[in-house]
């Protein structure tokens, strides 16, 4: 009963896309504008740059709750100029940062909502270990 609930629990949580592969990192090796590893990649951008825009310092994620910035992951060298989808080409901005750059809207973005509900999920699991364990 208990390795079900924990296998349930981890399952739910990285259930959001597959991990980041290499493979992707070439934008000739898969069909259309986004590499099919996206999430993964921008979500660790993020991460690394503290959910920070590395343009105008607004926040997102852990620190700004659901109130924050909403941020993109920015390639600086584009991929129509050459430019890769690896996390060194991939820079964190906020969108109204990075419709400047690109001098019109900009899409996908992130929201400190999203890492809420990791983070709800997280809370439950722990929840129900708690009960699991009382119960056994
Ligand atoms: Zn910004
Ligand atoms: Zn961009």
């Amino acid at each position: 009963m208990y390795e079900y609930v924990e296998t349930w629990c981890v399952e739910v949580m990285f259930r959001s896309g597959p991990k980041i592969s290499t493979r992707w990192d070439d934008p000739d090796a898969y069909e259309g504008q986004y590499p099919p590893d996206w999430d993964a990649r921008r979500r660790a951008v993020y991460q690394r740059d503290n959910y920070t825009c590395q343009q105008c310092g607004r926040r997102s994620g852990p620190h700004a709750g659901a109130n924050g910035a909403v941020l993109h992951a920015h390639h600086q060298t584009p991929l129509s100029q050459g430019g890769w989808n690896h996390l060194g080409n991939l820079v964190t901005v906020c969108q109204r940062c990075h419709d400047q750059t690109h001098g019109h809207p900009t899409g996908r973005g992130y929201t400190g909502r999203e890492y809420n509900g990791v983070r709800a999920i997280q809370t439950a699991a722990k929840l129900i270990r708690r009960i699991v364990r009382r119960l056994s």
